[in-house]
């Protein structure tokens, strides 16, 4: 099966007890058993539901994987990966993350011995000499949020891979690939070991349900990242899950469409004089093109660029925009623009936010699917009335 057919049939075959052709909503929090113990595999729906099961095998498919974990957030996910840790071993982390990632692992999981080593992941040899024989994992984002770097996954899990030690603990490799969507990147096929994905951002698609999943090929994995959904119950409800698998359906058509408009949209920044520098890995420009080309089968739907002057002329272009809501969160089919220092990355220190580049005139824009020529006519006048 390819990949649209996949996202279309994939757990989605018509419902055993009816032949309902979509699957329903099973909103039940639990199953009535004939005799003690005795039922139809289900018996509670933090451990089981039939709308979560079927999402899981839509999402595993689409990642070309054996086994997806749905939780309630990406964070969720994050933290079931995490989860695999025990106090004293070690991450090596990339340094460009999404702020809530840091936050994660910087307020919550090194208070319980996880220690974290942050590398810039474009530098190979700075990732060899991080990691420590306590080393578990690699914890990759690509591309990033909000500056599109990539990391190369290959070159980090074979990384992982020669880390001199026994097979059993071999640093896993984890990627989160919410930017490039299943669509457009296959972390599993370039050496990782499990994929996270905020499904609240592409994969749902409609800015309508939070979720995430942590998808993989490993057993022991899969059995580990299942009992830490159960334990520690942060799954997706029914409503969630079917939302979720409602829009991954759509999630090829939407995918070349925004990466249509997201070039077009790159292509007019990157000429406009009030545009300082256009971050897009579909540019020739892009200082890891090549990587992008090589590892992606296309560029997403997301660009950053700075601005000329002030912030607070990049603050007004932001709130002077037609299509594009100011508004956390991406992904949606609906364009949204955002200010990362003082929206998605107010968190971190002002001086480490620069240091990253993510400077006070630097705006992130998710593009929808809506007519580019109205999306681009909207950047135009915003541009000229700032
Ligand atoms: C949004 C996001 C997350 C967190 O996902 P939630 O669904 O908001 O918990 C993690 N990683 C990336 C790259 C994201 O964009």
């Amino acid at each position: 099966m390819k990949f649209s057919t996949k996202a279309i049939h994939a757990g989605q075959g018509a419902d055993p007890a009816t032949g309902a052709t979509i699957v329903p909503i099973y909103q039940t929090s639990t199953y009535t058993q004939e005799a003690v113990g005795k039922h139809k595999g289900y018996d509670y729906s933090r451990t089981i539901n039939p709308t979560r099961v079927a999402l899981e095998q839509q999402l595993a498919a689409l990642e070309n994987a054996r086994h997806a974990t749905a939780f309630s957030s990406g964070m969720a996910a994050t933290s079931g990966v995490l989860a695999l840790l025990s106090p004293g071993e070690h991450v090596v982390v990339s340094d460009d993350i999404y702020g809530g990632t840091y936050r994660l692992f910087s307020r919550v999981l090194q208070r319980y011995g996880v220690e974290f080593a942050y590398v810039d992941m474009s530098d190979l040899n700075a990732v060899e000499k991080a990691v420590t024989p306590a080393t578990r994992l690699m914890w990759i984002e690509t591309p990033t949020n909000p500056l599109l770097k990539l990391v190369d996954i290959r070159a980090i899990s074979d990384i992982a891979g020669s880390a001199r030690r026994s097979k059993e603990t071999k640093p896993m490799v984890a990627v989160d690939s919410t930017f490039a969507t299943p669509y457009f990147q296959q972390p599993l096929a370039l050496g990782a070991d499990i994929v996270v994905h905020s499904t609240t951002k592409y994969i749902g698609g409609h800015s309508d349900v939070v979720g995430g999943a942590a998808i993989t090929n490993d057993d022991s994995v899969n059995e580990s990242l299942k009992f830490h959904q159960n334990a520690a119950g942060g799954v997706p409800g029914p409503h969630d899950a079917w939302l979720t698998m409602r829009g991954a359906k759509t999630l090829a058509v939407r995918m070349r469409e925004h990466e249509r408009n997201a070039q077009a949209i790159a292509t007019f920044l990157d000429k406009h004089p009030e545009v300082e520098h256009v971050y897009y890995p579909g540019l020739p420009a892009h200082p890891q093109h090549a990587l992008a080309k090589k590892q992606m089968s296309g560029f997403g739907g997301m660009i950053s660029f700075t601005l000329r002057g002030s912030e607070q002329r990049a603050l007004d272009f932001a709130s002077r925009l037609r299509y594009f809501s100011l508004a956390e969160s991406l992904g949606g089919v609906e364009s949204l623009i955002s200010h990362p220092a003082r929206m998605t990355h107010g968190s971190i220190p002002k001086e480490e936010r620069e240091r990253r580049g993510i400077t006070e005139s630097l705006l992130r824009l998710s593009v929808g699917i809506e007519d580019i020529e109205d999306l681009i006519d909207d950047l135009r006048s915003g541009l000229a009335s700032v």
